[in-house]
């Protein structure tokens, strides 16, 4: 009794040791949930009740970039001139339509997402958000589902424009929480080219996961080091975040 005992904390100490050396960061749209179309419904909706345009993101792809972007481009896109505050009305505008616009019936987490997130939960691994999404637009998105808490911290489009810049405000987001990280410490998961880019350009590990507009193939011809058809296979994700040292 007392051997197994002994060996049971030795075998806890060695996986809580190794765990806390990395930080998973999740991406949100197409990644952890599908908001139903209420992100792109809100940027639309906010863009015509401010700039009289309908439709105004027919032609913009959205994936994989920060919200600030995707509102930068459609003020562009409309011939609309940013300064004069519009891009901080836009902001506003369409964070007060997402709230509505989320309580929609298409709206659905992405397969093994929940089991994924309560194992590493269960595991004590520190979990992020690395997103494009406005810090305010992604607790609303999350809220919906009931995920918010899982992800203390993070790094959104309303910390920069650039996705690229959001691995390292990241780790400092979590290094004020006691943590220390190394990028290569670090697994970005998800959906697209430019989730990718934005971890290797770091030496960050990446797991690309075709859950959202692109295909698994599109996802292997990036530098992703683990492409998955989703997260539904939870063992094999968790193969490879536990092989990261
Ligand atoms: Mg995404």
């Amino acid at each position: 009794m007392h051997l197994k005992s002994t060996t049971l904390i030795v075998y806890n100490t060695e996986v809580e040791v190794r765990i806390m050396k990395k930080l998973i960061l999740f991406d949100i749209d197409g990644t952890l949930i599908h908001t139903g179309g209420a992100g792109t419904m809100s940027m639309n909706l906010a863009f015509r009740e401010l700039f009289g345009v309908d439709d105004a993101f027919k032609n913009i792809p959205m994936a994989g970039k920060t919200d600030m972007q995707i509102m930068r481009e459609g003020l562009m896109t409309h011939g609309v001139p940013e300064p004069d505050g519009k891009l901080e009305n836009m902001i506003n505008t369409y964070l007060r339509f997402l709230k509505t616009e989320i309580d929609n019936p298409m709206r659905t987490i992405k397969p093994g997402i929940q089991a994924v997130l309560e194992l590493l939960r269960d595991m004590n691994t520190p979990l992020g958000l690395l997103t494009g999404n406005l810090e305010k637009g992604a607790r609303i998105k999350l809220k919906a589902f009931g995920l918010n808490d899982y992800f203390p911290d993070g790094a959104f489009g309303s910390d920069h424009e650039d996705r690229d810049m959001l691995l390292p405000i990241a780790i400092e987001k979590f290094s004020k929480r006691g943590f220390t990280f190394a990028p290569e410490d670090c697994v970005v998961i998800g959906d697209t080219p430019r989730d990718v880019k934005c971890a290797k350009v770091h030496g960050a590990r990446c797991i690309a996961v075709a859950t959202g507009p692109y295909s698994k193939d599109d996802l292997l011809a990036t530098d992703a080091d683990v492409v998955f058809d989703s997260l539904r296979d939870v063992d094999r994700c968790m193969e490879f975040i536990n092989r990261v040292s």
